[in-house]
């Protein structure tokens, strides 16, 4: 408890804002900080940080939720696996997800063989009580998952499982920071660093932001102390115009991160080229499964093509992940798009922005009331 009151002390906050805003008022423009973490973003709104900050001081959403920036063709895929007769264990914030004209939930309602689990040594445990079945694991998410994936596949390896496989959807968060940068459309002052990916990476990779981009970088806790804080260090850096990267949540995150973590991830991945929702293909932002696990790895196994060509539902949820638009600009938001019938996967998610927003965002009452 004293570490919650600690970190959620009032008067602290207090203080900090009132700093922020002394600092803000120094640098007299608009200044747009971004987070690329669906967590920070959910704090972010739930903790009423943006209230606190001075007009000039924009908080934006980048693309942090793992199951948003997972493309229409990744649950294709994942559907096509399951119409084969493979027991597709996932997840269950990837049920909803739709891919071009179908979803894990459609595909579950007509009898397909699709699971719910937490973990995937959840599904490596399915794969052993059923050795009848193929079990295939969807493995997304960033560099918080992807080394529980890696654990899983070498405890395959070293169990003798064969019937448990994954389907690799992993990306890396800091190629995607740099084409947010290098985007004209998107301007960005300053990152809130994820403190979930940086707790495995470390607080390094963030240097070449600085050192080729000139952007100013803090990795920053999830306590509404650790957030105001986090961007009153970015403020503090873009008004002495002395850049770097700063490590607020040095209470989790290192310089170098999890090594043990990041060791299992080199063994069982590679890197790769990866698609992103809405953003297009990202050169070495994803991870594959080497070729020496490829026993593990279902692409390489039972390979399959899909030809993706999704629906338009009118959905912006690219535009969103990349922070060109605020969930609410949306025409769809609220309705007829909200978390009971979700269009895209920024509604779907509880770390997706619309979804974040929708609960969190002071526009429920609002939608609630007109219905
Ligand atoms: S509100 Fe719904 S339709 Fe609009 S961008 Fe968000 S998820 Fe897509």
């Amino acid at each position: 408890m004293k570490y919650v009151f600690e970190f959620r002390n009032q008067n602290l906050t207090r203080a900090i804002a009132r700093k922020i805003s002394q600092v803000a008022e120094k640098i007299g423009r608009e200044v747009r900080l971004m987070e690329v973490c669906g967590t920070h973003a959910m704090a972010i709104l739930k903790f009423g940080i943006k209230e606190l900050l001075p007009p000039n001081v924009k908080l934006v959403s980048g693309p942090g939720c793992p199951v948003c920036v997972t493309p229409d063709e990744y649950i294709d895929l994942a559907c096509t696996y399951a119409r084969d007769g493979f027991l597709v264990a996932t997840f269950g914030d990837m049920m909803r997800v739709p891919g071009s004209n179908t979803s894990l939930i459609r595909e579950k309602s007509k009898g397909r063989k699709i699971k719910v689990v937490y973990s995937p040594m959840d599904a490596l445990e399915l794969a052993r009580s059923l050795p009848m079945e193929r079990v295939v694991f969807l493995g997304i998410g960033f560099e918080t998952t992807a080394p529980g994936v890696a654990a899983s596949i070498s405890a395959a390896e070293e169990m003798g499982i064969k019937n448990f496989m994954v389907l690799c959807g992993h990306k890396l968060i800091p190629p995607a920071m740099r084409v947010l940068v290098e985007d004209p459309r998107v301007r960005i002052d300053g990152f809130l660093c994820p403190g979930h990916v940086s707790a495995i990476i470390g607080s390094r990779p963030y240097e070449f932001l600085v050192k080729n981009y000139g952007i100013p970088c803090v990795v920053a806790g999830f306590e509404p102390v650790d957030i105001l804080q986090s961007i009153n260090l970015l403020l503090s850096q873009i008004s002495s115009k002395k850049i770097k990267v700063e490590n607020e949540y040095t209470r989790v995150v290192t310089p170098d991160g999890n090594l043990k973590a990041k060791q299992l991830m080199e063994k069982v991945f590679n890197i790769s080229d990866s698609q992103w929702r809405g953003i297009g293909v990202i050169k070495d932002s994803g991870l594959i499964i080497s070729d020496k696990y490829s026993l593990w790895d279902i692409q390489a196994r039972f390979p399959v093509k899909v030809s993706s060509s999704p629906e338009d539902r009118g959905c912006r949820c690219g535009e969103v992940l990349q922070g060109l638009i605020e969930p609410e600009d949306c025409a769809l938001f609220g309705d007829p798009c909200n978390p009971y019938n979700p269009f895209g996967p920024c509604m779907v998610s509880t770390e997706g922005a619309c979804n974040i927003h929708y609960r969190f965002g002071h526009k429920e009452d609002k939608i609630e009331a007109g219905n």
